[in-house]
């Protein structure tokens, strides 16, 4: 009979040799273009702080401030006494960022999505979910016991076709879709998935991790944007709204807005929510003032468009194949994880921190270098960036011919 080791040590080669062994990096500074990974100056393209702001001075005073007045710890869940001044102001202030009647914070977007699934649906009831979802998503709709079916990536009318084919008179049906996919960066078909879930009597959700901050005219989010073009979204036809703040936010935890019956559920039933201690006040403080500068400074956004145009074109110019990507999340598709692994090591050879994204968190022959841009690049860094894409792809020509 083999021992855990043994077991366990068998998986991790079976891995290995699959290249699709993950290992950590330990940074040595601040999130920011410049980083120092084990002493190593590199230029960082994979952080996903979109606006610039975790490493913002006044979201970093913000921070301070509020460990002075409010001390390290939240010291415990939200429901006993963990719940404080600031966790309430970035809830109120959150509702009226969305357009919503209520906010509720989460310690981070893997508990949010896992406790609002599996605390609204149940066996009686039926999840649909596009195959590309954050995994936080799927394994939410798996956790909650409810029908699970997942419809081809952004396809509406498979969607369509599916709710037509299973009726469901007893229960909730749920809709469930990333808005700005995260390892992708397209952009779900939000006017389309409306109509699907009002034709078909079925709850919309939408997690927007990436597209707070990012999309709308003052970083609202998909929904923001989509509403921008005359379409109408509010709690009514989008009922759950969740975004997370340790993207273009630059801090950590997440929400979820909604209707006051929404949240309040949550408040007693999300056992994510209430068996977890609460945030440190000084993270929901950081938050509110990053959402103010969100808010105010349109440059981020404005400068973030310009470098992904210049990315791409450059990048298309090299007879690269890149996602379908208007946002800061850019795929350049490899295929085979260990040629994904390969790009990855010679870019960082040439001074720059590019991941190799794989399977299981890409379909198989799908792995990818996952680009990210910030506001806070410039476009030297971007010139860079292709410099040495453009090296990558000459040694790679000069290997085929060899
Ligand atoms: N949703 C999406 C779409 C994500 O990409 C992520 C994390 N990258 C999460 C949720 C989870 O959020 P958190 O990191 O706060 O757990």
């Amino acid at each position: 009979m083999a021992t855990l080791q043994e077991i366990l040590a068998g998986r991790l080669e079976e891995r290995r040799s699959a290249a699709l062994y993950r290992q950590r990096r330990t940074l040595h500074s601040p999130q920011q273009p410049r980083v120092n990974v084990e002493g190593k100056s590199l230029l960082s393209f994979c952080s996903n702080d979109y606006l610039g702001l975790a490493n913002h001075p006044a979201v970093i005073g913000s921070f301070k401030q509020a460990l002075d007045e409010f001390g390290a710890g939240s010291g415990a869940s939200h429901l006993v006494s963990g719940h404080s001044l600031p966790h309430h102001a970035l809830e109120a202030e959150l509702a009226a960022f969305t357009g919503r009647s209520r906010a509720l914070v989460f310690s981070s977007g893997y508990m949010a999505n896992v406790g609002i699934l599996t605390a609204l649906l149940g066996k009686q009831d039926q999840v649909f979910e596009d195959r590309l979802n954050h995994a936080s998503l799927l394994d939410g709709g798996l956790f909650s016991g409810a029908r699970f079916k997942r419809y081809p990536h952004l396809d509406s009318r498979s969607l369509a076709a599916q709710l037509g084919k299973h009726s469901n008179e007893d229960g909730l049906r749920c809709i469930v879709t990333d808005g700005v996919f995260s390892m992708d960066g397209d952009v779900a078909p939000l006017p389309q998935l409306l109509a699907v879930a009002a034709q078909h009597n079925a709850v919309l959700m939408l997690d927007d991790a990436h597209g707070f901050g990012c999309l709308g005219s003052t970083g609202g989010g998909l929904a923001q944007a989509v509403a921008e073009t005359g379409i109408t979204v509010n709690e009514h036809n989008l009922p759950i709204l969740v975004g997370t703040f340790g993207k273009a936010f630059g801090t950590a935890g997440a929400f979820v807005a909604g209707s006051d019956e929404l949240i309040e559920s949550l408040i007693q039933f999300c056992r994510p929510y209430i068996y977890t201690t609460a945030l440190p006040p000084a993270v929901a403080a950081a938050t509110r003032t990053s959402l103010a500068l969100i808010q105010q400074e349109h440059w981020r956004r404005e400068h973030l468009q310009h470098l992904i145009q210049r990315f791409r074109t450059g990048c298309l110019q090299l007879g690269y194949s890149l996602t379908d990507s208007h946002t800061p999340i850019q795929g350049l598709l490899l295929g085979e994880a260990g040629v994904a692994l390969a790009a990855s090591r010679a870019l960082e050879a040439a001074g720059l921190l590019v991941t190799a994204i794989r399977p299981p968190t890409v379909p198989a022959g799908t792995a990818r270098l996952r680009i990210t841009f910030s506001a806070t690049h410039t476009e030297t860094d971007v010139d860079l960036l292709l410099d040495a894409l453009a090296t990558l792809s000459t040694v790679a020509a000069a290997g085929e011919q060899a």
